[in-house]
């Protein structure tokens, strides 16, 4: 346990020196850059050493390894991030214990966070995930249809809308990528003030993120090591 702390705190801190360094070369205030650290595949006890080197905000990406998690972390007082592709039929669930989820991509989410928010009495935060290659088979709206899930997010009496949210398609320079998620942020903007955040930037492409306007990292594996393959 001790050693696992020791080696979360060294990723934790190399991750959040390299944070601060983008930003300053950036001009960017630190406190304007939030870090998800992104728990899944990774047990509880680690969620829990996390807490106790500080960390708030935790991102999971599947309900039904969420759920027990969240449940065996009650007393940390954590935010969590639902960051993974989201089902139809778990979006109430995951509205009920979710402090924000990243990954709004189509309208028949939006009536079941609404209802698991306003059973659970609370607001929630969601980024619209866009698709940025056009390619929506890996999540994500196409840009066209942005507009009216924003609109839809909106109107939702429990449900914020707190931005946008990419991920780098794979074989693109991921400066492009970031690039493009701060045009299309600007461009939400003009209709939805509001919606000033930016999720954008996992392990590999923080750096670039940042450097483009991102409000909001999800980083796993550079702070909790590498994953085992999914099953
Ligand atoms: C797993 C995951 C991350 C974190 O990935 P790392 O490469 O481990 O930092 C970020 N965003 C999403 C959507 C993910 O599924």
């Amino acid at each position: 346990m001790v050693e696992r702390q020791e080696e979360l705190a060294i990723g934790l801190e190399s991750v959040r020196s390299q944070v601060a360094k983008a930003c300053t070369e950036a001009g960017r205030d630190p406190a304007g850059a939030t870090l998800v650290v992104v728990t899944k595949t990774y047990p509880a006890s680690d969620i829990r050493l996390l807490a106790g080197l500080g960390v708030r905000e935790v991102g999971e990406s599947r309900d039904q390894e969420a759920s027990p998690k969240v449940e065996e972390s009650a007393d940390l007082n954590l935010d969590w991030h639902f960051i993974g592709r989201l089902q139809s039929n778990k979006a109430r669930h995951v509205a009920r214990y979710a402090h924000s989820v990243h990954s709004v991509d189509r309208p028949g989410l939006i009536s079941g966070l609404q209802r698991g928010a306003a059973e659970a009495g609370r607001t929630v935060r969601c980024f619209l995930q866009i698709s940025l290659d056009g390619d929506s088979s890996r999540g994500g709206a196409l840009a066209q249809d942005v507009p009216a899930l924003a609109d839809a997010v909106a109107a939702s009496e429990n449900l914020q809308l707190a931005g946008l949210m990419a991920v780098s398609p794979v074989t693109w320079d991921p400066n492009r990528a970031f690039s493009d998620l701060l045009d299309a942020s600007a461009h939400l903007r003009e209709q939805h003030p509001e919606a000033i955040d930016i999720s954008g930037g996992m392990s590999g492409d923080f750096m670039q993120a940042l450097r483009h306007g991102a409000t909001h990292l999800r980083v796993g594996s550079a702070v909790l090591g590498q994953r085992p393959p999914l099953g």
